[in-house]
């Protein structure tokens, strides 16, 4: 490659990558760096980030919340600073000099690699063990289908919502004021408890089919998870730039990922203790947990979101063993994780979705998996998406006006959907009518047995109010539909 460079031209060599959080490895970076002198001379040599550090968050020194051995791996933007001159001196010494320099990044690099968090043995083990047999449920997707309309005995056009109501200031201030330790923690359940009470009422009244719990606990899809598998730490201060304004503070998947203890399984037993519908279960999928953090970069992503998979799956199980016979494993950013480079894109669909599978590969065929996914132009990947195996997919296409499943019914494709029939990022509530014509249009695509009646994603960021309102019409819709095609559910 250095042959390519025309005369006189100066490199920019990027040893220092910007796009993750993680310490530089001195004698690699510099393995390169000599190579580089060797052959075109200091002098032609700029020493650079592999990228703008736009990326990354600013400075880990501030992260005093963050274990230290774990932080002593890190370098956020500040440190990846400190990083270019450290080699820019470490260039210029002999090798005695390079040793005093270099002495306390090498130690870093080597504790990260030797230590017991980047190797859990059980992880390992449990992880090098999976099959490609492990992937599978018990039962194709025909018989799980019958099973589960047996066990769960739902109208057509089955009425649902995808996981979060809405997170009120008053949801945030409780949660704020238990962090800051002015209530406690008994205070604090009590009163989640009482906001899933409402949820579940409010469900009932509005006469919805398969009810959720609301998300109540969470502040975030991801972070809730990570925060109490093993293997990621979070920052106090590492926002990083998702889109125009937004930010996001990604948590830090920094070693072996697995699950002490249940995560979910007591609110959704509380949850379900206040009704006789179902109550779904609702779990983040390992490829978005992966997606949106900074992922260790010392083995392959698969390998790291297989671990994640496990640990998910060991959750599907104990929900499973509680009693739960609906479970949600949302992969929103599955589709947001295609490589660019088309030639890329298979491999990582292929290990995608193979993660997905294994995180309900056990579920008994009368438990009903259902998967979320947000961006939903499947139609160069509609053969993955089967692959995911999934019982029941909801996905936006509302505002595609339908169009976007003709792709499902060209594939012949065996699960049920929720298309999302009304946009949840639009401030206005749709109208019964509105919603009865896109159920219509659906119908052009999918038969009625395998269409579900949902918005296109969590509630969380709308008011009360245009929530009823919405959700209202939506039932209303359903049980229109029901009419006119002469199956109304029966009293
Ligand atoms: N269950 C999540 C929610 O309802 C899904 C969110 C998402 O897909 N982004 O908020
Ligand atoms: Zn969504």
């Amino acid at each position: 490659m250095l042959d390519a460079l025309p005369a006189g031209a100066r490199l920019s060599a990027g040893v220092v990558d910007g796009r993750n959080v993680w310490a530089t490895d001195p004698d690699r970076a510099l393995d390169q760096l000599d190579r580089i002198v060797d052959r075109l001379g200091a002098g032609r040599l700029t020493i650079a980030p592999s990228c703008s550090l736009l990326h990354a968050p600013y400075r880990v020194s501030r992260e005093t919340g963050i274990d230290e051995e774990v932080r002593s791996w890190l370098a956020f933007g500040e440190e990846k600073l400190d990083e270019l001159a450290l080699l820019h001196r470490a260039l210029q010494a002999d090798a005695a000099g390079r040793d005093q320099l270099l002495q306390e990044s090498r130690a870093r690099i080597a504790s990260r690699r030797s230590s017991p968090r980047t190797n859990d043995h059980a992880v390992r083990s449990r992880a090098a063990a999976v099959t490609q047999a492990d992937h599978d449920r018990p039962a194709p997707i025909a018989d799980r289908l019958a099973a589960q309309r047996r066990r769960l005995g739902l109208p057509l056009l089955p009425t649902t919502t995808i996981g979060s109501y809405p997170q009120t200031t008053k949801i945030r201030n409780m949660r704020r004021r238990r962090r800051a330790g002015d209530i406690d923690a008994a205070t604090y359940e009590d009163f989640l408890k009482s906001e899933i009470d409402d949820v579940v009422r409010i469900q009932e009244e509005l006469d919805l089919d398969v009810l959720v719990h609301g998300e109540p606990e969470r502040n975030d899809m991801v972070e809730y998870f990570g925060e109490q598998l093993e293997g990621f730490a979070f920052s106090a201060y590492g926002w990083v730039q998702s889109y125009g304004s937004r930010c996001v503070k990604p948590p830090i998947l920094f070693g072996d990922v697995s699950r002490p203890e249940p995560m979910t399984v007591s609110w959704w037993e509380y949850a379900q203790s206040r009704t006789s519908r179902p109550m779904k279960g609702m779990l983040t999928g390992p490829v978005t947990i992966l997606q949106w953090s900074f992922v260790r970069d010392d083995q392959p992503r698969q390998e790291t979101c297989r671990q994640i998979g496990l640990a998910i799956q060991d959750e599907v199980v104990d929900l499973e063993a509680a009693g739960c016979a609906v479970i949600q494993v949302d992969e929103a950013a599955l589709r947001e994780g295609l490589p660019l480079r088309g030639e890329d894109q298979d491999d990582y669909v292929r290990w995608a979705v193979d993660c997905f599978r294994l995180t309900s590969a056990p579920a008994r065929p009368d438990t009903q998996i259902h998967t979320h996914m947000c961006y939903s132009e499947f139609n160069e990947m509609i053969e993955h998406i089967a692959r995911l195996d999934a019982d029941v997919l909801s996905i936006e296409a509302s505002r595609s006006g339908m169009e976007l499943l003709e792709v499902f019914s060209g594939f012949d494709y065996p699960g049920e959907i929720g298309p999302g029939v009304y946009d949840i990022h639009a401030p206005r509530v749709p109208s019964v009518e509105e919603i009865e014509q896109l159920l219509r249009d659906a119908q052009r695509y999918l038969t009625v047995e395998q269409l579900w009646v949902n918005p296109d994603c969590g509630l969380k960021t709308r008011g009360w109010e245009e929530t009823r309102a919405a959700l209202r019409n939506l039932v209303e819709a359903a049980r229109r539909r029901r009419v006119e095609i002469g199956q109304p559910v029966p009293a």
